[in-house]
């Protein structure tokens, strides 16, 4: 096992690193106040390369990523702004590796280049108004008529809607319980009967806007069928890395965090010490180091066992579970040590806490990660268990 990053994987990260700190850091209140999807810092991103980084030479991208380089590259820019890093994250890891790996040479030859270039954002629309963690329930259906598919059904909480060019939506195409039934495929933005709704004000990483989507007989051509019904497989194990870019999220949300505490810490002076001379805090302090590094080994494990490029299922539930709960938890505790500074808007800490607060939500809920990692524990399918084994004889 090496815990070492190759001299190539460390200069990319310091690359991004030097943009965070320069570009993405001064600027990223002002995308969080004004709501505002950051365009000059994705187009800055866009020029640098990091959009293309995991689309290969022959589609535009410089295919120099694969799973880790992403996550060193997401997790950098969440620390600079996770408004920026969102969308960069749903570029490297998002709905554009169901594009490449399962997508037709046309669907690859028309969404790669514009995305490597910053010029197509592709959303992700899954989860429907009563169809959120069970969202094999959904109630969206398309019907195929001769080469166009035709989908009817609303989606709900869908990110990024300002920047979307087209959503990668799953869709049912029978009433079969289940996810035998669900196939995916991309809507460009301007297919007549697709609709977006109002924003809906968010708590945090409020740069990218929500909203609800509504398809109402909206037809596109069948080649857009990118994942048909019965491989259902195939969108879980990209999902799988969407994970995995999920929880980098947190990660660099919560390095931004406890970076600012350490360096508060060192000059904030209170009983005649600064605050890191109080063991209490060093305590603190080193419990958030511990949990911090915790949850990036696990995100770095799941990614670097990502055998034929998708991670497992158990291994990248364990990281974004634990990483989405230590964002939460660390940020938390770094707005304590800046006291009533951190309560402040005009403090970066109370930005964090909520934009920590987002990714044990997005992308499956914690609960719903550890369901993952105890049906792998327990085996699938519980009803298997003869339900007599556990009742002591009398
Ligand atoms: C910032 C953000 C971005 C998002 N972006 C997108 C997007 O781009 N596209 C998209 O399709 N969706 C998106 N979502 C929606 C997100 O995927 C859902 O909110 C999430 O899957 C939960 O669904 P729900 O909100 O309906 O909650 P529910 O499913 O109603 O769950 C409510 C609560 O019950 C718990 N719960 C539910 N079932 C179980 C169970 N079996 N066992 C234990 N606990 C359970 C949940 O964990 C949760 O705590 C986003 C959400 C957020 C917050």
């Amino acid at each position: 096992m090496d815990f070492q990053l190759t001299p190539r994987q460390r200069e990319l990260q310091a690359r991004v690193r030097a943009f965070a700190d320069e570009v993405l850091k001064p600027n990223a209140a002002k995308w969080d106040e004004e709501e505002a999807y950051p365009e000059p810092m994705v187009r800055r991103a866009a020029e640098l390369g990091f959009l293309g980084l995991t689309i290969p030479e022959e589609y535009g991208g410089s295919g120099i990523a694969g799973p880790i380089e992403s996550i060193l590259v997401i997790e950098e820019l969440a620390r600079g702004c996770a408004n920026t890093a969102e969308i960069v994250f749903d570029a490297l890891l998002g709905p554009m590796q169901v594009v490449l790996h399962f997508g037709s040479e046309a669907l690859r030859k028309r969404f790669l280049p514009m995305a490597a270039r910053g010029e197509h954002i592709m959303g992700i629309a899954i989860t429907e108004p009563h169809a959120g963690s069970g969202a094999t329930d959904m109630l969206s259906r398309a019907r195929v008529e001769g080469d166009s598919v035709i989908i009817k059904g609303t989606k709900a909480y869908v990110e990024d809607v300002v920047s979307m060019s087209s959503v990668l939506v799953y869709v049912k195409f029978d009433d079969r319980p289940g996810a035998k039934s669900i196939g995916g495929l991309i809507v460009e933005r301007n297919r007549p009967g697709f609709s977006i709704g109002p924003a809906r004000k968010k708590m945090g990483v409020r740069g990218c806007t929500q909203a609800n989507l509504t398809f109402e007989e909206c037809r596109v051509p069948k080649e857009n069928l990118i994942v048909p019904p019965g491989e259902f497989g195939k969108l879980m194990a990209a999902f799988n890395l969407e994970r995995c870019g999920n929880a980098a999220m947190s990660l660099g949300i919560a390095t931004a965090a406890m970076e600012e505490a350490i360096a508060y810490a060192k000059t904030r002076v209170q009983f005649g010490r600064p605050l890191c001379e109080f063991q209490g805090l060093q305590w603190k302090l080193a419990r958030m180091a511990m949990q911090l590094d915790a949850a990036r080994l696990l995100v770095y494990r799941a990614v670097s066992n990502a055998a034929s490029g998708f991670p497992s299922m158990k291994e990248a539930s364990m990281a974004k579970a634990y990483a989405n709960e230590m964002g939460v938890t660390l940020t938390n505790e770094a707005l304590q040590i800046f006291g009533g500074l951190g309560y402040l808007r005009e403090c970066p800490i109370e930005r964090h806490v909520r934009d920590a607060r987002a990714w044990g939500i997005a992308g499956g809920t914690v609960e719903i990660q550890l369901n993952n990692i105890a049906s792998e524990l327990f085996g699938r399918r519980f009803s298997q268990w003869p339900t007599t084994a556990a009742t002591p004889k009398t």
